[in-house]
């Protein structure tokens, strides 16, 4: 199906780019110089902040997760536009310095660089900074417009010219550093939902109309310094933003990078065209006419441009990919739809005053640790739990906040670790508490109690050794948990018990209450304690470990006391790497485990044991979805492929065909529950043992 969609974000930055190019050229200088006025000092000064405010929007539309991604591009861009502009500062007689690479840019056009880097860096804080970072950035940009275009009056204000004079040792303008384009990262940033595109567009032409008063005013005045800023620009260029994204829908990649490429190569196109007015002796009509001149400069920076970017594209295609396609082999398929939905239906299922931690151990049960804690960072989950300090690391490189517990024993040798990534450890023991404090670094620590599972903690009974941890050197107990370890069971003994273990553990936090200890973030529950509330006997505690719940599915096939609108996260592929035509009498696999009895067609999937399929899944009775049919799986597991019987299914089938062996296809689907029961083990198993080497595909509809 075809649908019309307006990329109207990407065609604002074209548009910007036009007006960039007015700027430079002047477009109405030799006919109107007072409407040429108003559209290269007041309108097009629009511009540069449009770009700012894409900026912003982008990289907080995914919680700037890409801020390092998108320095790391802007810098490299900036340096081939150095090396591009090079020429022309030789030509000039000005090698550009260490001041110009750092804060000016070495060509007129080129301050955009580093001002825009140093501006994402800060948006970024601003941003985290809530209301106050929208003050503080408001405050930057009025420091810097009265040393713009309102710099005759503000100079006069005590003490502002000393202070200008300060910055301008630094920067040649205001506009350049610190004080212009932080406020459009912010705003384009906090302007994630379009408001009414009517208002939008009426703010833009207002405050627009109030900009040219205000410009016209100031240059009466001869107040104005530099005229990039005006008072009125931000409702301006807001109004105008929120009007563009009001109606956008869809991408144009290719509108975007054009307009880089314009805005970057214009000035050399001012400069040729020059040349060539000059060599043919055209001056009158290529250069002193400013529209031609203005139509000829644009005309030559788009055909530049997009022959750049098909140079640059065939470069591209020319060079090997720097990654496999994921979906090249045996992969996973993640819906963060689902695991949000997810996040909100247990939030939901949770009683009120008790927040979700969300388990993320073991790759996040094979779903993506990276993707899925971004993803809950989204949706303000702050408490993450892992089992090992390495997984809480992975998850601090990759920029996740928050705290990040480690449920299991960790040695204390790690203690440095700890600390360098801000991890709180579990303390299994009073041993294992002494060791950790005398490591002597300071450290969090939550402790886990034994309430009957006889897995890890100090006895819910050895009230001693539990107030004891409180009084170790360097170690700050920020939470009391423990774990129950029969509330998947709804029998009558499995209910007693986890009820028991509840009122044990009630009792420890008491105990260290009454001696003026505070526990800190209290915890029982995983993800039956929530599903079976009945269990607790309705007890609450601070938070509860979430983890298989999260994904979508249950342990099992066996019923809860409430079972949460839960949508599974997960889907598990592999392609068919060959097929095989069996006689009967004929075997396949190792040991020949499996033998034809008619003639028969085996697909070999390109996914084995090494990717968390059960060596067995052949014989405990496996199913595989090929084109929306179940297939029995036959033979033994091998470690990188498995044989499923495809005589049955109707139809062709080749190698590179799509194979499903978790999830939906063709309206069948294979649940997660199911397959783990056919494995004879529970879901938490089969996910968490799914192999990092399988290829991820993230879906963020
Ligand atoms: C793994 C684990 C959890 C999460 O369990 P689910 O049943 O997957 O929700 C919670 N607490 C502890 C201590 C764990 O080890």
């Amino acid at each position: 199906m075809h649908t019309r969609q307006t990329p109207a974000l990407d065609r604002l930055r074209l548009a910007a780019a036009v007006l960039v190019v007015a700027i430079h050229t002047d477009p109405l200088g030799s006919f109107a110089p007072d409407a040429n006025w108003w559209l290269t000092r007041v309108l097009a000064r629009l511009a540069v902040p449009c770009f700012a405010m894409l900026t912003g929007h982008f990289l907080a539309r995914s919680q700037w997760w890409g801020l390092g991604r998108f320095c790391r591009r802007t810098a490299l861009l900036y340096g081939a536009a150095v090396a591009l502009y090079l020429p022309l500062n030789l030509y000039a007689g000005a090698w550009p310095d260490l001041r110009d690479l750092l804060l000016d840019g070495t060509f007129y056009h080129l301050w955009y660089f580093p001002a825009i880097l140093l501006a994402a860096g800060l948006g970024r804080l601003l941003d985290r900074a809530g209301r106050a970072g929208l003050w503080l950035a408001g405050a930057l940009y009025l420091a810097g417009l009265g040393g713009d275009s309102w710099y005759g009056l503000a100079v006069h204000l005590p003490g502002m010219g000393a202070f200008y004079a300060g910055v301008s040792c630094l920067w040649q303008y205001t506009r350049n550093g610190l004080f212009f384009l932080p406020l459009f990262v912010l705003l384009g940033a906090r302007m994630q939902q379009a408001p009414p595109s009517r208002r939008c567009a009426g703010l833009a032409l207002a405050a627009l109309g109030g900009m040219t008063l205000e410009a016209a005013l100031l240059r009466g005045l001869d107040a104005v310094r530099h005229d990039s800023m005006y008072l009125l620009l931000p409702l301006a260029a807001a109004g105008a933003f929120g009007w563009a994204l009001g109606q956008n829908a869809g991408r144009d990649r290719q509108a975007r990078r054009l307009s880089v490429l314009v805005y970057l190569l214009h000035p050399w196109c001012i400069v040729l065209l020059r040349g060539v007015a000059r060599f043919f002796g055209c001056r009158a009509l290529l250069v002193d006419n400013s529209a031609v001149h203005f139509g000829g400069v644009l005309a030559l920076s788009v055909v530049l441009g997009v022959g750049a970017d098909k140079a640059l594209a065939a470069l591209r295609t020319e060079l090997p990919a720097r990654t496999l396609p994921p979906h090249a082999r045996a992969w996973r398929e993640v819906d963060l739809g689902a695991l949000r939905h997810n996040v909100r239906a247990l939030r939901g299922a949770l009683p009120a005053g008790c927040t979700l931690t969300a388990v993320v151990k073991a790759d996040a049960y094979g779903h993506g640790a990276v993707a899925v804690a971004r993803c809950l960072w989204g949706q303000g989950v702050r408490d993450f739990a892992v089992a090992c300090p390495a997984e809480g690391m992975a998850l601090r490189r990759a920029g996740i906040g928050g705290q990040i517990l480690v449920l299991g024993w960790t040695d204390p040798a790690c203690a440095p670790l700890l600390r360098r990534w801000r991890l709180t450890a579990a303390v299994t023991g009073l041993d294992h508490a002494k060791a950790l404090s005398a490591a002597g670094v300071p450290l969090t620590v939550q402790l886990a109690v034994d309430t009957g599972m006889h897995r890890l903690g100090i006895p819910a009974s050895d009230t001693d050794a539990l107030v004891a941890v409180f009084a170790l050197p360097h170690l700050k107990v920020t939470g009391v948990f423990s774990h129950l370890c029969t509330s998947d069971g709804r029998s009558e003994p499995d209910r007693a018990f986890a009820q028991a273990q509840c009122r044990r553990f009630a009792h420890a936090l008491a105990v260290l209450r009454a001696r003026s200890l505070d526990p800190g973030q209290t915890h029982l529950q995983a993800s039956y304690g929530v599903l079976n509330p009945a269990c607790t006997g309705g007890q609450v505690f601070d938070t509860a470990r979430v983890g298989i719940a999260l994904y979508g599915v249950y342990s099992d096939a066996a019923p809860v006391d409430r079972p949460p609108d839960l949508r599974p996260v997960l889907c598990l592929r592999a392609r068919v790497a060959a097929v095989q035509s069996l006689a009967p009498g004929e075997g396949a696999g190792y040991g020949l485990a499996f033998v034809a009895r008619r003639p028969t067609r085996l697909a070999v999937l390109a996914i084995g044991y090494a990717d968390g399929i059960p060596r067995n899944f052949g014989e405990t009775g496996g199913v595989v979805l090929l084109h929306g049919v179940r297939c029995p799986a036959v033979g033994r597991v091998c470690m990188d492929q498995m044989l499923v019987d495809a005589t049955d299914l109707p139809g062709a089938l080749g190698a590179g065909d799509r194979a499903t062996l978790i999830g939906t296809d063709g309206g069948q689907t294979l649940s997660a529950e199911e397959v783990a029961g056919r494995c004879g083990t529970i879901t938490n198993e089969l996910l968490a043992r799914l192999s990092p080497r399988l290829g991820l595909v993230v879906r963020d509809a």
